[in-house]
């Protein structure tokens, strides 16, 4: 009797868990292939609960298991809209990864407040930091670790925009939320340890996002 009934809880969640599944499957591709973003609350939470199983399932099929995070990451992003675009630009801050550096990057190295560019030209973060002391934006070079709940403490941001692997990214969303500051994510456009890249003018479009009047 007991193994019959504990035979059928198995079963139960063992459905509940491909339905679940299957549903996430659903919503990721719609979302992807619609770029319309439906049930936002109930995606993402089905997306944590499952992040492992779905990443797996969608390389058996030789998908791009990344397709999860760049969901989440747009979801977040759509949800983090309103508030990240009602804050001043010098209010926010531009949070990027060392592993876009140059390897011959000469920055010096602070406890406190990261890598300081120098704006040698040698990577893309001359650009970008010459375009942050334009707009107004102070801009961070993580050398990795905790680094960015240090930032969220120590020059405490009204918005951030976060570059960083898709995996970062999803980390770092969770922490920029529990210390309530509205983000935007722009993920790398390669990934690895050292000479990755980005994308420009996403990160520039995205720190100067403003609420259309
Ligand atoms: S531009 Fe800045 S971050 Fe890039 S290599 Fe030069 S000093 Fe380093």
């Amino acid at each position: 009797m007991i193994v019959e009934t504990l035979g059928r809880i198995v079963i139960i969640f063992a459905i509940a868990f491909a339905v679940l599944l299957a549903l996430a499957l659903f919503f990721c591709f719609f979302i992807f292939r619609t770029k319309k973003i439906i049930f936002p609350n109930f995606v993402l939470f089905i997306i944590s609960l499952l992040y492992e199983p779905l990443r797996r399932l969608l390389s058996f099929f030789r998908v791009d298991p990344t397709l999860i995070d760049r969901i989440s990451v747009e979801i977040r992003n759509a949800f983090n809209y309103p508030d990240f675009a009602a804050t001043k630009l010098e209010e926010r801050v531009l949070l990027l990864p060392q592993c876009i550096r140059s390897t011959e990057c000469p920055a010096k190295l602070s406890s406190v407040d990261g890598i300081h560019c120098i704006e040698c030209g040698k990577c893309v973060i001359a650009e970008l930091s010459a375009i942050c002391k334009e707009l107004g934006i102070r801009m961070y070079i993580s050398p990795g670790g905790t680094f960015s709940k240090r930032i969220l403490m120590h020059s405490r941001p009204k918005a951030m925009v976060g570059v960083a692997c898709y995996p970062n990214l999803y980390e770092g969303a969770l922490n920029v939320k529990l210390a309530g500051v509205p983000a935007q994510g722009v993920p790398l456009t390669t990934s690895g340890c050292v000479n990755t890249t980005v994308d420009c003018e996403e990160i520039i479009k995205k720190c100067k996002l403003q609420v259309s009047k």
